[in-house]
């Protein structure tokens, strides 16, 4: 049975930390983000899929730290938009701006088009970088339809126009322990840790 002293996860973005957080909260390793591992690294996201990100940010991070990294790298695809925004979720119209802004952005794009045709899914790669150097990637996918306007106040990102058919309301609408059952990144991290008790028990 190996020990791990800690999980570095390979992020800034302090709502998926939460997350994160809330996700892996009873398993008994403490999970630090890069800036508390002291880790202060631009990392080039230039892959062409969410798993490739996933594991270009985990490899660059665990080459600096070792012990076990993992990193997420997820978005919204839109089937109606080919796919889009897709890898380029959080760059979307700028960095900087609004996802008010975004949110309704994607909405007057699929003005006009019926409901069947307005699916879509929240798509999460989670990487992980073991400390002997072996690579693991898992994918989760959460299902859904881009609704007519925002609503809900809980989550963040696309959320408010993400209809989850299960409660027919906005995944911004839900519990956090709601959204975590089904999300993509609960999905994706359930699968990770499954890895990581293998990885210990190896
Ligand atoms: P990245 O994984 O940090 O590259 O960015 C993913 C982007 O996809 C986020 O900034 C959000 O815009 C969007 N996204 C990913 N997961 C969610 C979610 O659970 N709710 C809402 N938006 C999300």
């Amino acid at each position: 049975m190996k020990k791990i002293e800690r999980i570095v996860f390979a992020t800034g973005n302090k709502n998926k930390v939460r997350e994160i957080e809330e996700i892996l909260s009873d398993f008994e390793i403490p999970i630090v983000s890069m800036k508390e591992a002291g880790v202060d690294i631009e990392i080039v996201e230039d892959g062409k899929s969410f798993e490739e990100n996933a594991m270009i940010k985990a490899k660059s991070v665990w080459d600096v730290t070792g012990g076990l990294v993992l990193s997420d790298d997820s978005g919204l695809v839109v089937d109606a938009l080919n796919g889009e925004p897709g890898i380029y979720s959080a760059r979307y119209m700028g960095e900087d701006t609004s996802y008010h802004i975004k949110n309704n952005n994607i909405i007057e794009r699929l003005s006009g088009v019926p409901d069947e045709k307005r699916t879509a899914r929240f798509v999460c790669a989670v990487a992980a970088v073991f400390p002997d150097g072996t690579q693991k990637t898992v994918t989760g996918i959460m299902e859904g339809r881009i609704g007519y306007e925002e609503s809900g106040e809980n989550g963040f990102g696309y959320d408010p126009i993400f209809i989850l058919p299960k409660y027919e309301k906005s995944t911004a609408a839900l519990s956090p322990e709601e959204k975590n059952a089904e999300s993509h990144r609960g999905k994706a991290l359930r699968a990770i840790r499954q890895e990581i008790e293998k990885y210990i028990n190896r």
